[in-house]
């Protein structure tokens, strides 16, 4: 009974996945630089991230206990990388914004909290108890080695492209500047494209569908919003890098 709701939620997230990049192309969510009217009340956005992502910290672990407890199995390496991920994303991230008094719809917030339930009870429960297959040798295969590295470097891209963007903030006013340095050079949104390497590691490395679905969540996401950045900075900044992608580079 179960198993059979698992698969149809796989097809729904994938259809649903298709729906939302299309649409986000259309109305760009309205939080940071694109918040505006019209949404409904608010929440200040500290607390609005931690809230939305706390699901993601939860839902993975308490799936996969739910599964097959807490007998070690290589799966557990999978559910480490995730943590490491979504724990700096709930407790430090929030906490280093750098634009006091901003709010976010409660929308939105339910929006993420929505999605962070569905994909942490996809993951979890594979990893808890579909997840049979994995042995140590998994660790040396080509697939779990290269998507490892994604995941890292992605990671790594994430952090200090984001890391560039507080900087920006360092006076505490809440202009915006043109960042600059590392991936900046080529792509206007270099925090999202490690997010997204991040995801597509973490695919590899598992896999698994609900992991390729994620990932397949994390574009349908990064990709309009970051397209719509890029729109955004060569409005505003008439001496915006001519050269510079959105999000891809030398590409998109
Ligand atoms: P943004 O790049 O829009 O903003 C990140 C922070 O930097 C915000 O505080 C923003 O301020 C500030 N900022 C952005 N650009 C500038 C600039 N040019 N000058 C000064 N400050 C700037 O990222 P998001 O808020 O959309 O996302 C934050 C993180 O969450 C990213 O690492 C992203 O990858 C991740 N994320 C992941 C998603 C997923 O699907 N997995 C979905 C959404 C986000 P302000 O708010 O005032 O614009």
């Amino acid at each position: 009974m179960e198993t059979h709701f698992y698969e149809v939620l796989t097809g729904v997230g994938f259809v649903v996945a298709a729906l939302v990049f299309v649409t986000l192309f259309l109305v760009s969510a309205p939080y940071g630089r694109h918040t505006r009217r019209g949404w409904g009340p608010t929440v200040n956005e500290t607390p609005g991230w931690v809230l939305m992502e706390l699901p993601a910290v939860i839902t993975i672990a308490v799936c996969f206990v739910w599964g097959h407890g807490l007998a070690w199995s290589p799966v557990w390496i999978f559910l480490i990388l995730w943590e490491i991920h979504y724990v700096h994303r709930t407790f430090i991230f929030p906490f280093r914004l750098r634009r006091p008094g901003r709010k976010t719809p409660i929308l939105i917030v339910l929006f993420a909290i929505l999605f962070n339930v569905f994909n942490g009870y996809m993951n979890g429960r594979y990893l808890g108890l579909h997840a049979g297959e994995y042995t140590l040798d998994w660790f040396t295969d080509p697939r779990f080695v290269a998507g490892a590295g994604l995941f890292f470097s992605g990671m790594a891209i994430n952090l200090h492209a984001d890391q560039v963007l507080f900087k920006l903030r360092q006076n505490g006013g809440a202009e915006y500047g043109i960042p600059q340095g590392g991936l900046y050079r080529w792509i206007s949104c270099p925090n999202y494209f490690g997010e997204l390497l991040e995801w597509m590691g973490w695919a590899l490395a598992t896999w698994c569908l609900p992991g390729l679905l994620f990932a397949v969540w994390t574009a349908a996401n990064l990709v309009p919003r970051a397209i719509t950045h890029h729109r955004w900075y060569r409005e505003r900044f008439a001496e915006y890098p001519a050269e510079r992608k959105a999000i891809v580079p030398f590409v998109w």
